[in-house]
């Protein structure tokens, strides 16, 4: 069974590279019928902090990145890694080292007098136990000193690191705390892990990683070690090219299913598909569609596969998702009555909404409610019609039977008899139904309002 995990470090908000790597482990996982773990890694106990952890959890609640079984704290196994580096020490695979700061300096110091490398060689890997000191110590593995470690990487491919630039890694402090390496293996071994889907900023770590697999004779899980993501000018994504946490996009109002397409396409393609479902997202992932090069962050590209998501979702899931959005964003919230007028129209809103806030902007004839409020655009489309026009529209309508047919039917005669074009019509009247120049079409706005409320609006403009 397919095993893969998230293993956030808990410093912040969740970032976008964060947000795609876990959506590539989820994905990896969902598609497989596997496992997908959670585990934060909390050992750096003054950078860890509750509210990244919440905040991590937060985000990748909003993208909808379940994960199985508890949420495993790293700190927590502080003592069964620490058991394995014991385990390591008995077996003569690790060692005890007494080197003080000052002589590990030392040591470096004179090993660039002497122009060789500066990598520690403690003379204590050879000592004699009967020799050791009552002093405070490091256990530290014995690495390998000849012959290559080659990690195969189902991205970068196979990449080959000479054991001569390896060090003794510690692997317990003196004050017998474990290293943040040494955790990250035990607990991906402890928890089954099979597939560990990560960014290429850890392509060092994993060399070191694989002695204590070694060391253990732990089988390596399968690397996939991802591009980092760029902002558009190929540089590496920062905030200054607005890099953001995830849930800012949510307060921006990017649906969900828009960003996790949109995350899945920044450095995986599946051909040449742009938009898909998160169930065609599960079949498709796999490790060999992740490019080697990295992808560039394009907000257009966002917005425009946002949009069409919006475009296909349910109207009552949407609804939801707005309302949640309107939370996130410290919006005011929609009454009851709102909530079911945006759900009523949101047929005639989804179209061409790359954004919440584009959509809502579109449901504010929906929303609000009389007198309408003309903004600058609608006051001044109100203005080009002559007196009179909208009250003389009213008998027109107020006697049809409220279909579409119908309502075309009447205002096309209507402006034929004025010997109006219709869209010389259309912008008085939105502006009179909705007070905006840019809402769904008329016909939609009077079906949604209904009889009574599209002419008192009508009412309300026409004096
Ligand atoms: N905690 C590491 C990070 O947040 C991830 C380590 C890993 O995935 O192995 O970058």
């Amino acid at each position: 069974q397919v095993v893969t995990r998230f293993a956030p470090s808990p410093t912040g908000f969740l970032h976008i590279g964060g947000a795609r790597t876990a959506l590539f482990n989820w994905l990896y996982a969902r598609g497989r019928g596997g496992k997908f773990l959670l585990r934060i890694e909390d050992t750096d106990r003054e950078r860890s902090t509750p509210e990244a952890t919440a905040a991590i959890l937060q985000g990748m609640a909003w993208l909808g990145l379940d994960h199985d079984g508890e949420v495993i704290s790293q700190f927590e196994s502080a003592q069964r890694h620490a058991e394995v580096a014991h385990q390591l020490l008995a077996e003569g695979k690790a060692y005890k080292c007494y080197s003080t700061q000052d002589e590990i300096a030392a040591f470096r110091e004179q090993a660039r007098t002497d122009g060789k490398s500066t990598l520690f060689r403690s003379p204590w890997r050879e000592a004699d136990t009967a020799t050791h000191p009552d002093l405070p110590f490091v256990i530290r593995i014995k690495a390998p000193l000849e012959g290559t470690t080659v990690i195969r990487d189902q991205v970068q491919g196979d990449v080959s690191i000479r054991n001569d630039q390896l060090d003794d890694m510690v692997l317990l402090r003196s004050d017998g705390t474990p290293v943040y390496m040494l955790a990250v293996v035990v607990d991906d071994h402890d928890m089954g892990v099979t597939h560990v889907i990560r960014g290429d900023d850890h392509l060092n770590n994993a060399a070191r990683q694989m002695m204590i697999y070694e060391a253990m004779g732990w089988d390596v899980p399968v690397w996939a070690h991802i591009p980092l993501i760029h902002g558009p000018d190929g540089k590496k994504l920062s905030k200054r090219h607005g890099a953001l946490g995830a849930q800012e996009y949510q307060a921006m109002g990017y649906p969900a299913a828009g960003m996790r397409n949109y995350l899945a396409r920044l450095g995986w393609s599946h051909g040449d598909d742009e938009f898909f479902t998160d169930d065609q997202a599960k079949e498709w992932f796999d490790l060999a569609g992740i490019g080697k090069s990295p992808a560039r962050f394009d907000l257009k590209k966002l917005e425009n596969l946002c949009g069409q998501h919006i475009a296909v979702s349910d109207d009552a899931a949407l609804r939801q998702e707005i309302e949640e959005y309107l939370a996130a964003a410290d919006l005011p919230a929609l009454t009851n009555t709102q909530s079911g007028d945006l759900e009523r129209a949101m047929y005639c809103l989804k179209d061409r909404a790359r954004t919440f806030p584009e959509l809502l902007e579109k449901a504010h004839f929906a929303l609000a409610s009389r007198p309408i409020d003309p903004d600058e655009k609608a006051a001044k489309a109100l203005n080009s019609v002559s007196d009179g026009i909208l009250s003389e529209l009213t008998p027109h309508v107020q006697n049809a039977s409220w279909t579409r047919s119908e309502l075309e039917e009447a205002l096309n005669s209507f402006a034929d008899a004025k010997g109006l074009k219709f869209g010389k019509l259309a912008g008085p009247l939105r502006a009179a139904l909705a007070g905006r120049a840019v809402t769904p079409s008329v016909f939609d706005m009077m079906l949604v309002l209904g009889r009574d409320e599209s002419l008192a609006r009508l009412s309300d403009a026409a004096v």
